[in-house]
This record gives C-alpha cells, structure tokens and sequence, in this order.
C-alpha cells in the first residue's frame, strides 16, 4: 500500500471529464436528487442546523430531530437564548453532544459578534465553535451558492472510487480537497454539492455500489478496473477498547432516584446519568458500584438486584454497564466527580437529557415498574 498522496501527486483531471461529470451530476440530481427538509430553504441557520446533525447521522434518523429543532428554536436568536439542557435534551439520543453544545454557544457568538445573521465570509463561519472546512463549505453553498467544495464523508468514498484512489482517504485529503475544487460546478454550487453528497448516499454506496445506475460510470476508474468494491482502502484498525462499567439506580425512602450531572466538558458534557464507575480488575460490580459512590458521590448504599445490562459502542470504546437497583443507606450526596445532584421520581427522569446507554436503563426502569 501506497503511504500517501498529495494534492502535487494527485493524477490530474482533464477537462472534458470535469464538464462531463459536472452536467452528467446534475441532471441526474434533476431527476433523482432527494426532497429532504433543509433543501427546501435558503435560510443558513436551518442549514447549519442540518449540516451539524447529518454529521455521523444518517438522513433517516436526522429528520423528526431538525423538525422538531426548528419549532423549538426556530431561529439564531432563539438557540443563543435557550437553557443549555434543553438544547441537550432536544438532542437526546443523536449522539456526539460536543456538537449540541457548539451549537449553542456558536449561536451566542453570532448574536454577540454578526447582530444574529449568520456570517457570509468563510474565515468568520470557520471561526464558530464545530464548523470545520466541509461544514462551511456546505452551509455556505447551499445557502449562498458561494463556489466551495465540500468533503464529506460521502464525497470522500465516490471521489477514493472515481479516481481509485490506492491509499486510505484520510492519507490523501490535500488530493480529495483538489479533486472536489476541481469537479466543483462554480455557478452552481449550491446543486453541486447536494448532488455529489446524494449520488455517494444513494448509488455509490459503502457496500455493493449501483454502478449500473450511476451518471459517472463511464469515467469511474474503479468501476473500469472492477475494483469498486475494494475501495476505498481502509486503515487497519485496532480493536476497541472493552470497559466494564458498575451502575447504581440508587432508590431512597420516598421512592426518589439518585441522578448527576456530567462536567460540561469531554465525552457526554452536560447530561444526565446514573452514577457508576469503572470496575478495577478482581473487583466485583456489587464492589465497585459500592466503592464508585462513595468516591463520587459520599454516600454509603447498599446494592441489591441486577435491574439490566446495557452494552454501547462510542468511536474509540465500547462499554458494558451493568446496572443494579440500590438503596440509599447513610449520608447526604455530594458532587464530589460531577456538577450536580438531584433526587427524582422516576416519571420525572425523561425531563433530563441523558446518553442513549443510560435512555435504555430509563426503559428498563418503567418495564420493572410495570
Ligand atoms: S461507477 Fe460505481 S464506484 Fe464509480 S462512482 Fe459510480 S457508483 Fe461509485
């Protein structure tokens, strides 16, 4: 395997092909292109909203999320001025809450720095918190049709294939970027984009491309060599790392449960949770959920039944919690490892943002109750 590619090693495209492959797009987004909600304005703010959701999302699951984000805040003015948790509580369950909570505060930055309209030039988008080069360019022409590329994660697959790209595509972004300036349609942009975003989503798929139906098969050096199915290379990867998590649902006399508050910072920043830990090697979970609370929280409880077993896969680790119901014993909580502490009815748990893992322990909870 090749170690890299730049943008000076990168093969050069000639321009019958460009104009080709420009026209053969767009028509083919005439015809096939996707009626999805944000396509249907020009406003940058629902655009930006879209773009930072579909980042890691799928469409399908994106949405019910952006519609429901548009009522509750429907404008710059609206996100900058909401309560941090219900902006994490809107974005329950999609995943990656660092980008909830650039949201917002890029929101304040808008309303404090550009009077509340979202910002035309590209340094001043590339200065908000979460928006990188492909975010921008995206916002910007789909609202704007300003002529810049785009390399998403879909536009990286159908460009590794065109050009059968032979090193992974995070080893040759500086080629990807020029190979999507080049394609890119400068009068419109705005389709371009979309377009190439759609033919990688819908026909130039990860598995099992549709070729046969695809408007760059006659230039397409993978489909040529019938290697369409081997690319893009992948970088080898290294197995995850496995934690074993200790939950506690600790219940006291009247029938409230403990929850906390994760730091804003880091993975997870800002939501909800049962508390729990990491179980040591030879420790058993009734003895690290034991030991986990009063570490975190200063209290002494007893752990009594397994309520349930969640397993959940982030980027770089997957988890195991195994939750166990508890009673509250002596002393009054404190917190100590998190921002906050409250005691809750359980019908009350699902007015607080929490990460998908602890969404299943709630639902485990109300079938207990049941
Ligand atoms: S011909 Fe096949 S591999 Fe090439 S861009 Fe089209 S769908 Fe992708």
């Amino acid at each position: 395997m090749r170690l890299s590619l730049s943008a000076d090693e990168a093969p050069h495209l000639p321009n019958f092909a460009v104009s080709e492959l420009r026209s053969s797009l767009l028509t083919w987004y005439a015809q096939l292109g996707r009626d999805l909600p944000w396509r249907r304005t020009r406003d940058p703010y629902a655009i930006w909203i879209s773009e930072i959701m579909l980042q890691q999302t799928q469409v399908k699951t994106v949405i019910p999320y952006f519609e429901r984000w548009m009522t509750l805040f429907p404008t710059v003015d609206a996100l900058a001025k909401a309560d941090l948790q219900a902006v994490l509580k809107a974005w329950e369950g999609l995943g990656y809450y660092a980008r909830a909570r650039n949201l917002h505060r890029a929101a304040q930055t808008i309303v404090e720095q550009h009077h509340g309209l979202f910002p035309q030039e590209l340094d001043a988008v590339l200065a908000l918190p979460g928006i990188g080069r492909t975010t921008a360019g995206g916002i910007l022409s789909a609202a704007f049709n300003q002529p810049l590329a785009i390399l998403d994660g879909n536009v990286k697959r159908v460009l590794a294939r065109l050009m059968a790209l032979d090193v992974p595509p995070n080893r040759a972004l500086s080629a990807l970027w020029h190979w999507s300036e080049a394609m890119l349609d400068p009068a419109r942009s705005h389709e371009f984009n979309q377009a190439f975003m759609d033919l990688g989503a819908t026909i130039c798929t990860p598995k099992k491309p549709a070729c046969l139906l695809c408007p760059w098969q006659r230039h397409c050096r993978a489909y040529n060599l019938g290697t369409q199915s081997e690319l893009p290379m992948s970088e080898p990867r290294a197995p995850l790392l496995h934690k074993i998590i200790g939950v506690a649902v600790i219940w006291n006399d009247r029938n409230q449960i403990l929850i906390d508050r994760r730091k804003p910072e880091g993975l997870l920043g800002g939501l909800w949770e049962f508390p729990g830990g990491k179980v040591e090697p030879g420790e058993t979970i009734e003895a690290c959920i034991k030991r986990e609370i009063q570490e975190e929280l200063g209290i002494e409880i007893e752990v009594g039944d397994r309520l349930t077993v969640v397993d959940h896969t982030y980027s770089h680790f997957r988890v195991t919690l195994n939750v166990h119901h508890c009673q509250h014993l002596s002393g009054d909580p404190q917190p100590i490892e998190c921002d906050e502490i409250r005691w809750v009815m359980a019908r009350e748990l699902d007015q607080y943002p929490f990460p998908k893992a602890n969404i299943h322990i709630i639902e485990a909870l109300q079938k207990s109750a049941v």
